[in-house]
């Protein structure tokens, strides 16, 4: 009663004093309800984009002060009181708007956002000063007698310098027990040690390479677009090897000259050290790095130097999107058409995509960049949406390879191989040469299959629709969608027939078999993510090759990427049609894309290059295509043949994913979301369906899938669809707007 009395009266005319200022928190929670309502205490300062420790529950949470009106109907006892703000620059405006465009584009809660653009926690607290030793003001006076050691000490700090024990030691090669002796004899006193320089700042003006004419025209376009300091969106294609990479980073050097941040986005960033080493020729440093195989030390200070805009140029993987950013003046997408910039868990997004949302947002200029560019890019750039610039060949006297299919029915393998006599004879010849030669092949381990001869059984992850494969160098059947891994068993755990079990169809582990007994005397290295597992790996790999410690190099798909082997002229496609199976809308896209990229590492230097595809499908639009090397036409006949359907990009695509550890339960909440579909028009759905992985880590999924004409906003469509339907718990709807795979 005395609290209705208190509302009706309003909060304050009782007690006369003006209300706390209320402000909207975000917190980095997959909360629903958005951002919450907090007190604002008198004496605390807290605009939008402040981070702010506030109360939650029983404990504290960090979040952050967030744009919009409070709900002044909410009674003062539910809103507490913001507990401090953090010292850390407030997040922008431009990343708060990216924050909530992306949760509404994805469906996804904004503070499961925010949560990605607050991924290093320890960055949000105020690095700790460390102390060091300077020299006591007035200490060193003449005739004061040291001995050697300590006169070095003292010799190497300057007036006021600050330097670690450690440091001044080393550097006056001394042991730490002479700089504590001065300490003790009050010649050095403790200081505060400056911050360490975060990046340092890449010098726009160090000498690059002279640019070919039309990479000096394109540069000088890309330049002129981050010049404007404005919004604008540029396709950048050619040829693998015509040098793209030193055009962007020309326009790298005009957002440096302007005094902003660039970012640049790779698919791998793991693999890239080739990249890096190009860009330290042309700027002199490093530039700043973020992947998700950083030290927590290291992503701290990285996220921190960006916040402070500290790290003038920063290269990553797609998390570096969410990256604070206080001047963001160039993004730049390199290999765009890559799968690897789509993430498929957690909140589903598109790094592409969303880097043009997000350069919006910061009136930057951005550019995509793709020897084979997504379907997707090449229609925007056709209907004016996006600049287009364009090399014409490759760099330097280098021609492009020539492509030739093998036809598998005409010259096929011997029984149980897997290379044909026409590849061979191809890898033979280019060795004799003492070139280099690399087999491609996009499987990991031995063998996709285990299958018992006796029954026919096949060995099968028990958690998801896959086969198990055989890695034979561990002695284990793994599952490369869940982890689950078991050794290979003596007996077919089916009819228990001993020493049945076979393996079918090949890995990289299985070519490298074969390679060994054909050419005994070559150098070998197998390149795959079990084998290269990291950056490390990464550099030593390329220095081999580079070096010539290495004559064949077997591969999968982290072969493709961007690398440069001036020694390497032959690539051989060991299974070109890999790929190609399956319902996949971009499976013909993405294989063109694959082999057309693998087919760039040939000949890159003076001597030409060859590559060959093993295909049992010479006549297939994919395969014709890279032998014509007319990739255009291909993907003039891949829009012709999207545009009727209104498949993207010429409509829209959502996937609803229904899964649950029951499996009666994913089929019925998969049948009521049917029953529910939306009448909309323009609007189909499609499914239920079993996922082609209907079972995957334990969870059995069904999928539906929206359609939609390109004019229909997708995202209400879904969020009214999705409310109108009741479902347990237990069970997990993603959505997947736009989606890339179809798993
Ligand atoms: P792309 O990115 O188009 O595949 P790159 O930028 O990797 O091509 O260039 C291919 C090779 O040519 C690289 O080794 C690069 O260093 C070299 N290159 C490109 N442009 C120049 C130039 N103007 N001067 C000297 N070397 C260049
Ligand atoms: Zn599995």
């Amino acid at each position: 009663m005395a609290e209705l009395t208190r509302k009706s009266l309003g909060p304050n005319q009782h007690t006369g004093v003006a209300p706390a200022p209320r402000r909207r928190v975000l917190l980095p929670l997959p909360l629903q309800a958005g951002a919450y309502d907090y007190a604002l205490p008198a004496g605390l300062d807290a605009p939008p984009g402040s981070f702010v420790v506030v109360p939650l529950g029983p404990r504290e949470s960090i979040g952050v002060v967030w744009d919009g009106e409070p709900d002044p109907d909410l009674p003062a006892r539910k809103v507490k009181p913001i507990a401090g703000v953090l010292d850390v620059p407030p997040m922008t405006e431009s990343l708060r708007r990216f924050v909530e465009w992306v949760a509404t584009y994805t469906l996804s809660p904004p503070g499961a956002v925010l949560r990605m653009a607050m991924s290093a926690p320890a960055a949000l607290e105020p690095p700790a000063a460390k102390a060091g030793w300077q020299i006591a003001p007035g200490s060193i006076r003449e005739g004061l007698k040291l001995t050697a050691a300590r006169q070095r000490v003292l010799d190497i700090l300057g007036p006021g310098e600050v330097r670690s024990g450690t440091e001044l030691a080393e550097a006056a090669g001394v042991s730490p027990g002479v700089v504590r002796g001065l300490a003790d004899a009050g010649l050095l006193i403790p200081g505060l040690l400056p911050k360490g320089a975060a990046f340092p700042l890449p010098d726009p003006d160090h000498p690059g390479p002279t640019l070919a004419p039309d990479q000096a025209a394109a540069a000088e376009a890309l330049r002129g677009k981050v010049a404007k300091r404005d919004f604008d969106v540029t396709l950048l294609t050619g040829v693998t090897g015509s040098g793209k990479t030193e055009v962007y980073l020309d326009a790298v050097a005009e957002c440096l000259r302007q005094g902003r941040q660039a970012l640049v986005l790779l698919p791998e960033i793991a693999l890239s050290a080739q990249w890096l080493e190009r860009f330290r020729r042309r700027f002199g440093v490093d530039p700043a790095l973020w992947h998700s195989e950083l030290s927590s030390r290291t992503r701290r200070d990285t996220w921190r130097a960006v916040a402070e805009g500290a790290a003038p140029v920063l290269v990553g993987a797609r998390s570096a999107l969410f990256l604070p950013f206080p001047d963001l003046g160039l993004v730049v997408v390199d290999e765009e058409h890559e799968t690897a910039f789509k993430q498929e868990d957690g909140v589903i997004y598109h790094a592409r995509d969303m880097a043009v949302v997000r350069a919006r947002q910061a009136q930057a200029a951005i550019v995509l960049v793709s020897a084979t560019p997504s379907l997707e890019t090449l229609t925007n750039a056709e209907t004016g949406r996006y600049d287009h610039l364009h090399l014409h060949e490759r760099h330097g006297s280098a021609g492009l390879p020539a492509v030739e299919a093998i036809d598998l029915r005409q010259t096929p393998p011997e029984r149980g191989r897997f290379l044909s006599p026409p590849l061979i004879e191809a890898v033979r010849d280019t060795l004799a040469r003492g070139e280099q030669a690399m087999l491609f092949l996009n499987r990991r381990g031995y063998a996709p299959l285990t299958l018992c001869r006796v029954c026919g059984h096949r060995m099968r992850c028990p958690n998801c629709t896959a086969w198990l494969v055989e890695h034979r160098a561990q002695r284990r059947l793994q599952c490369h969608h869940c982890g689950h891994a078991e050794p290979i068993p003596r007996f077919c755990p089916e009819c228990h027939a001993e020493g049945s079990l076979t393996p079918v169809g090949p890995g990289v582990e299985r070519v490298l078999e074969e390679v060994e007994q054909l050419f005994p005397d070559a150098r070998r290295i197998v390149m795959a993510s079990d084998t290269i597992p990291g950056p490390a790996a990464a550099t030593a790999a390329a220095e081999a090759i580079a070096t010539r410690q290495v004559d064949l190099i077997i591969g999968t798909q982290i072969v493709a990427k961007g690398w440069h082997f001036p020694h390497l002229t032959l690539v051989g496609v060991v299974d070109a049609d890999l790929g190609l199976a399956g319902g996949d809308l971009r499976a013909a896209e993405r294989t063109l894309q694959l082999l057309h990229q693998v087919s760039g590492r040939a000949g890159r230097a003076e001597a030409p290059g060859k590559v060959l595809l093993q295909t049992f499908s010479p006549d297939h639009p994919v395969m014709r295509a890279l032998v014509s090397g007319d990739v255009a036409a291909f993907m003039e006949e891949e829009a012709a043949g999207r545009r009727p359907g209104h498949w993207p990009p010429f409509g829209r695509l959502a996937a609803l994913i229904v899964s649950s550890e029951d499996e009666q339960e994913a089929d019925r909440a998969a049948r009521d979301l049917g029953l529910a579909a939306p009448r909309v028009a323009g609007v189909e759905v499609l499914g239920p369906a079993p996922a082609p992985l209907a079972l995957l880590r334990g969870r059995h999924r069904r999928r539906l899938l929206l359609k939609a004409r390109r004019d229909v906003p997708v995202q209400p469509v879904l969020r009214e669809w999705i409310a109108r339907v009741d479902l347990p718990n237990s069970v997990r709807v993603q959505v997947d707007v736009d989606p890339v795979g179809f798993l």
